[in-house]
């Protein structure tokens, strides 16, 4: 019998429903064995009943429930519950469930202040009032799924890899665990490290220095080359089986798109530590608590105190 799959998409850009297309041909292998019985990004299905007078959402019963994005509107809290309730194992697809992602970095406002921005004191289209029908409520701030409703499995990543989420359904079909990897990007990195002091940080348009064509083992590593560099704090994965991480094949530094080394890490506290170890005075970074939790701002970004 075929495992009856739900899936959802709250506060997100989609990337991730893109990266269970970008699975390829192992997703031929997978989907016979699979049955979607909801997902709104391939299939129309009316979850407040056809004529929209069913008083709250209802989805199908389903084996695995996946759900995309971060929690912003009451919307999402209530289709979280009902995902929760319809589905035995449930999967946080991406950064923006797992820790808020990149919508979380509203965190860093009341929802006053940022409606005030998108619709009162908008520059680029005529101010309007918050609207208030037929659109559902702010939450008081943006919220990883796992703060809302319990969660059986997080895939990190922005989005996550393919690879990820082969693994993920291959073993829930093969009725097996599987757990993240616990090293970090920098233990997945081939760069080389010489541990000297770094004086200055780089803008990060400026040119990385490397040999067009030699591997990337006989490159510096990016950091110590003057680049801000999230690898010290962000959970690797990102490579798949090549194992090279994903940026910094292309001569780009972590971002920290997978989130912390683990669910207890603070990134600021672990990326501290790694810039003080080379020399780099915190001083030069703007907007320290948004860069460190760029991707995982539910739950640590908190408003900020208003300027004078
Ligand atoms: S984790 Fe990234 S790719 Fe996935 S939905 Fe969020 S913003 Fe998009
Ligand atoms: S800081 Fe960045 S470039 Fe340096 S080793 Fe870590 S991941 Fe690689
Ligand atoms: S290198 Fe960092 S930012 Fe890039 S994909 Fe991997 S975890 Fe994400």
């Amino acid at each position: 019998m075929a495992v009856r799959v739900a899936e959802e998409w709250f506060t997100i850009c989609a990337g991730c429903e893109v990266t269970i297309l970008d699975i390829g041909e192992p997703l031929l292998d997978i989907l016979p064995k699979l049955e979607f019985v909801h997902m709104p990004v391939i299939m129309d299905h009316k979850l407040f009943g056809q004529t929209g007078d069913q008083p709250g959402p209802e989805i199908p019963e389903a084996d695995v429930g996946i759900i995309s994005g971060g929690i912003r509107v009451e919307e999402n809290k209530e289709l979280a519950e009902e995902m929760r309730k319809k589905c035995n194992t449930l999967i946080a697809l991406g950064s923006c469930a797992c820790y808020g992602g990149l919508p979380a970095l509203a965190n860093q406002f009341t929802v006053e202040e940022l409606q005030d921005k998108v619709f009162r004191g908008s520059v680029s289209t005529d101010s309007a009032d918050t609207p208030s029908q037929a659109v559902s409520p702010f939450t008081d701030r943006v919220y990883a799924l796992h703060e809302v409703v319990n969660v059986d499995l997080k895939l990190p990543g922005c989005p996550t890899t393919p690879e990820m989420v082969v693994e993920a359904l291959t073993a829930l079909l093969e009725g097996r665990d599987i757990s993240l990897p616990s090293k970090s990007v920098c233990d997945e990195c081939p760069t080389i490290r010489k541990e000297k002091a770094v004086a200055d940080l780089k803008r990060p348009l400026e040119p990385m220095e490397f040999e067009p064509g030699k591997p990337l083992d006989t490159v510096r590593c990016y950091m110590e080359q003057g680049f801000l560099c999230n690898g010290p704090a962000t959970r690797s994965g990102c490579g798949g089986s090549e194992k090279t991480p994903r940026c910094i094949k292309a001569y780009m530094p972590c971002r920290g798109c997978f989130g912390p080394l683990s669910d207890t890490a603070n990134p600021m506290v672990d990326m501290m530590g790694a810039l003080s170890s080379i020399g780099l005075d915190l001083k030069q970074i703007p907007d320290r608590a948004a860069t460190f939790n760029r991707f995982s701002g539910a739950g640590r970004l908190r408003p900020l105190p208003k300027r004078s």
